[in-house]
């Protein structure tokens, strides 16, 4: 067993102490801005907080820091209120917290957006209004008030968000500030910015509130911030009155990905550990840092202090109190799939999490003790216990008789396999989708924890589930076969088949099916099997040795080098690509682009024999010479069972990808499985 020692040891600020070295780092949540958003966000943050300290979604200081028109901001007593119900709550439980002052500058999606200079970002139609000299003031000001104000509201400090290409970091970089007064020009104008809000905070609110400043370690965009640049602002900020620098990696508009799942575990702490030799104030490692012992790892070799888990905890709000017992196998992981929480975000929508969907409804959905024990848990109300059959080990069935069995139900789970797990097996075969075996994982240890009984290798019948009170059917999907000539012939294979390992592919493919798993598919036959954490970084061009300014340089062809020709079609018009993730979809995309995947839309499909896929494609009439065709044209619902059980009056439901195979995705899935076994 992982020893996590250096996890939890206790941190001493002098007025604060921190009982251990997770941090939960800040992330939107979309609670703040609803009616009744005071009391789920006390409620939200109360949860998770065994973790050493916690830092809240960013709150804007001024009406043009905000994200978009809806977001909050803390500008009066008023508002100081309401944060003050969550830290009467997190406090309450023994936690501690502390609030993001976070000033979008040139990202803020609305028309009073701001900036250091009229340069207008990649990623937002807003071109910012330049800020004057006196505006600068006033924003310092605004930035020292709503400081003030976190302290009114009972927050034990407040992280300052120097990083992420948001207004500060855009004050400290040459690429977005172009002033040609005291606040730009040489180095030392272009951070006045960020060390007079830290100067003038720390002298409003004393000294024993604590101050982190979130620093750009590496901006990943051209003409951002040299490291000599990075370290001499991290001294200055340490100097002007911050207690804590948390890291900060890439900035929104960077074409690398850093958070999501093929960013490699803890792939960023070197810089941090980097950091650490130059500066003594204690430090945040970020990113990626999903499982305790990738954190534990990072503390032992003293790359930081403090490492941050913002969607681990979304993902599960037990898992510093799993953790400090050693209970790993019981942690739910995230993996950093970003459908639930960034994807919702982005979309206007609240967070939740696509393996945990009761974050962020922690009030609506409470789900049974057990495995959930937290800071000042009460025992759930008793019930009557049920006895469930769950028809089905993928995701849908797996959370579905956990949640039951946690519920104290008497569940047995039928699999017709011999593994759990079902279309989550299938991802954890795709290259940087491995953690999803985790999900699989975490529920399995939770039904065998509650003594739920589990048939593998089983077909249940209806006779098999006629002494059942309630049946919930999660049987899934199969994949669809599309009506086209010569699809029984000896190179064609489905998309089950090569994700498994039954069938492996020849060296020129054609898939047919462009939608997630069709992308999944090119991913898996495009990627080439000798790739390590250094090929992460050379396929994205990021420069460890920080030759040029923001640590990037070009993308090396040879890490995207393709073992396979590939040419993946789709018969709509349109990009293909277009229903995958919002922060996710472009790295599909632009990864299967660099490995040299031919797109295809608009296809018309002919027929398959030996020479290969006959197509039409504007007008013409093609054959693409593929080895192997793999069908990856979406599935069909498995729900033979449905009807004959209604017609025995036996208490059925149906979940998952049984239920709608159209638009089937795991966030659907989880949550039906889940709500199913609440509803008992
Ligand atoms: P999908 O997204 O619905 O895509 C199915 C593809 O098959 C489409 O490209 C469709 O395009 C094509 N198709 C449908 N009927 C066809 C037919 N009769 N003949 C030929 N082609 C046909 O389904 P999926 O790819 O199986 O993915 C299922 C779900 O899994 C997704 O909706 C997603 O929620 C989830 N998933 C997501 C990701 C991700 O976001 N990275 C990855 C994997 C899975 P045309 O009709 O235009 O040809
Ligand atoms: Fe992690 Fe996905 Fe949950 Fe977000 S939705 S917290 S990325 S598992």
């Amino acid at each position: 067993m992982t020893k996590l020692t250096h996890l939890f040891q206790p941190y001493e600020f002098g007025f604060l102490t921190l009982p251990n070295r997770i941090v939960m780092g800040s992330m939107h949540t979309g609670l703040g801005e609803r009616a009744d958003g005071d009391s789920r966000m006390a409620t939200f943050y109360a949860r998770r907080a065994s973790a050493g300290l916690i830092i809240t979604g960013g709150i804007a200081p001024n009406l043009e820091g905000r994200v978009n028109e809806g977001a909050a901001t803390l500008e009066t007593g008023e508002h100081a209120k309401h944060h003050a119900v969550v830290t009467r709550a997190v406090h309450d439980v023994g936690g501690r917290i502390v609030m993001q002052i976070l000033h979008t500058g040139r990202y803020a999606y609305h028309k009073k957006c701001v900036g250091a200079s009229a340069l207008q970002a990649p990623i937002n139609a807003y071109k910012p209004t330049p800020l004057s000299a006196a505006d600068v003031e006033r924003t310092i000001d605004d930035f020292v008030r709503c400081a003030r104000l976190a302290r009114e509201a009972g927050y034990d400090g407040v992280e300052i968000m120097g990083s992420e290409g948001y207004l500060i970091n855009q004050f400290i970089a040459p690429r977005t500030n172009v002033r040609e007064d005291d606040w730009g020009g040489s180095f030392e104008a272009r951070i006045r910015f960020p060390l007079e809000i830290v100067r003038r905070t720390r002298a409003a609110v004393g000294a024993d509130f604590l101050i982190v400043f979130r620093i750009s370690l590496m901006d990943l965009v051209e003409n951002g911030s040299t490291w000599d640049e990075v370290v001499a602002l991290a001294k200055a900020v340490q100097s002007a009155g911050a207690d804590v620098l948390n890291s900060g990696i890439g900035w929104h508009e960077a074409r690398v990905p850093t958070i999501a799942a093929m960013v490699p575990h803890g792939a960023y702490a070197f810089i941090t550990g980097r950091l650490k030799k130059e500066v003594t104030l204690p430090l945040i490692a970020v990113n990626r840092i999903n499982l305790p012992e990738v954190g534990e790892r990072i503390l032992a070799a003293g790359e930081a202090d403090f490492v941050s888990m913002a969607r681990p905890l979304l993902a599960d709000p037990e898992l510093a109190l799993k953790a400090k017992r050693g209970d790993l196998a019981s942690i739910n992981t995230c993996i950093g799939c970003n459908q639930a929480c960034l994807d919702h975000i982005f979309e206007n929508k609240e967070a939740t999490c696509l393996v945990n969907p009761a974050a962020c409804r922690e009030e609506e959905w409470e789900l049974p003790g057990g495995t959930h024990e937290r800071l000042g848990a009460t025992q759930g109300a008793k019930r009557t216990v049920r006895k469930v059959a769950v028809v089905g080990g993928g995701p849908a069935g797996l959370a579905a008789a956990a949640t039951a069995a946690d519920a104290g139900h008497q569940v047995t789970l039928f699999e017709a396999a011999d593994k759990l797990g079902g279309q989550f097996l299938l991802a954890a075969a795709v290259p940087g989708k491995e953690d999803y075996k985790e999900t699989v994982r975490y529920f399995s240890e939770r039904i065998s924890r509650a003594k739920a009984d589990i048939r593998l290798g089983t077909t249940a019948g209806v006779d098999d589930l006629a002494h059942f009170d309630t049946v919930i059917l999660a049987t899934g999907v199969t994949p669809r076969v599309p009506p086209l000539e010569g699809l029984d012939g000896a190179n064609v294979c489905f998309y089950d088949e090569i994700l498994s390992g039954a069938k492996t592919a020849g060296a020129r493919v054609a898939i047919v099916g462009a939608g997630g798993i069709g992308f999944d598919v090119a991913e898996f036959l495009t990627h080439p099997e000798n790739e390590t954490e250094e090929s992460y970084f050379e396929k994205w061009g990021v420069d460890k040795t920080y030759a040029a300014r923001g640590a990037v340089k070009a993308p090396s062809k040879e890490a995207w080098r393709s073992p396979r020709q590939v040419w993946l079609l789709q018969r709509k018009p349109g990009k293909p690509g277009e229903t995958l993730g919002k922060t996710t979809g472009w790295i599909h995309k632009a990864s299967l682009k660099n490995r040299g995947v031919e797109m295809l839309s608009g296809v018309g499909y002919e027929k398959v024999d030996a020479q290969g896929l006959h197509i039409q494609h504007k007008g013409e009439k093609l054959l693409l010479p593929a080895d192997t065709i793999v069908v990856c044209a979406g599935q069909e619902s498995v729900r033979d069972l449905l009807e004959p059980l209604k017609a025995r009056g036996i208490d059925v439901c149906i979940v998952g990808g049984a239920h709608e195979a159209g638009e089937l995705d795991a966030k659907r899935a989880i949550a039906q499985g889940v709500r199913a076994a609440l509803d008992l």
